[in-house]
């Protein structure tokens, strides 16, 4: 019994030292792999709940290495978050996001910021810099955030997202519903929309819960005045249960997965019903 024990604790250990080595592999490749053009950016139609028309996208970001393949953002992100890698990876998301859009006509695009992005030193004016330097109208940058970000320091979160939103940016809380916040709070915050998260989405056909849920934050933010954008979308009856509900927005493979800008582009002007 002693041998196994020991060998459940070496086994334990050998796992331990596995995800410290993934870890620092996975650090010391992102830290390249902007100069080795590994990454690159997708590009999620977002619809309108009334005429499904494509009015933005939300920007993905990709990481193909050559030595391993393609590694999920939910896996480096918050690899890239815990080191200083997130802000030089959150720079070039960005300037990128920025390029693109240039190309295209009204669309918004919505960029992902993590926590430590957000509270970086001088986040509003480094943010003004890079559109004022893209030639973008801050209108058309929507700058998602997550509960994470906000609600440590909620006073000094609130001023940024006044001045972002004085500045003309509009301001998404993503993942809503799977943070802390308390929804006493959200209205010191100057946002436009919520993200209702995909768990809860995924849910509506199954659970009750869920589907409560869903309905009460469409109907919390049609009373604060806040647009809702339905995350993670994949079938019909979501489309018609959401649309009912009164989603402003909906988002999710049902429309189409994430794509190229290219493709983003020609999908620009798409209608997917009526
Ligand atoms: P998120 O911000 O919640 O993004 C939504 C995720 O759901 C994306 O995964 C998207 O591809 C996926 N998705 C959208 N519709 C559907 C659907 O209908 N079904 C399913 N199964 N999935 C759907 P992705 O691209 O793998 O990104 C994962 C997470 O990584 C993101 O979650 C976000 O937290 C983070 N991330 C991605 N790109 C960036 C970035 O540029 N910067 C930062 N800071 N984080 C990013
Ligand atoms: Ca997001
Ligand atoms: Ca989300
Ligand atoms: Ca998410």
């Amino acid at each position: 019994a002693k041998r196994g024990g020991r060998g459940i604790v070496r086994l334990f250990d050998e796992g331990m030292d596995e995800g410290i080595r993934f870890r620092r592999r996975v650090e010391s490749g992102l830290s390249q792999a902007i100069d080795k053009g590994e990454l690159s950016l997708v590009f999620q139609p977002i619809v309108s709940g009334a005429a499904i028309e494509v009015v933005g996208f939300e920007a993905l970001v990709r990481w193909n290495t050559r030595e391993y393949g393609p590694i999920s953002p939910a896996t480096f992100i918050p690899i890239a978050e815990e080191s200083n890698l997130i802000h030089e990876l959150g720079d070039w998301v960005l300037t990128q996001a920025l390029d693109v859009m240039k190309q295209w006509p009204g669309q918004y695009v919505s960029v992902n910021f993590s926590p430590r992005q957000f509270r970086r030193h001088n986040f509003v004016g480094h943010i003004m810099e890079s559109v004022l330097r893209a030639g973008i109208e801050p209108a058309r940058l929507q700058i998602e955030i997550t509960e994470t970000a906000i609600f440590d320091d909620a006073e000094r979160a609130a001023d940024t997202l006044y001045k972002l939103r004085q500045m003309g940016f509009r301001i998404a809380l993503d993942d809503f519903g799977t943070g802390y916040s308390s929804l006493y709070n959200i209205r010191k915050f100057a946002l436009d929309c919520l993200k209702i998260d995909k768990s809860f989405i995924d849910g509506m056909g199954r659970e009750r819960e869920s589907a409560a849920i869903v309905h009460s934050i469409i109907h919390l933010g049609r009373a604060l005045g806040l647009g809702i954008i339905a995350e993670g979308v994949e079938t019909e009856v979501q489309v018609q249960a959401l649309r009912l509900a009164g989603a402003s927005h909906l988002q999710g493979y049902f429309f189409s997965r994430p794509v190229t800008a290219d493709l983003a582009a020609e999908m620009a002007a798409t209608r997917f019903i009526g």
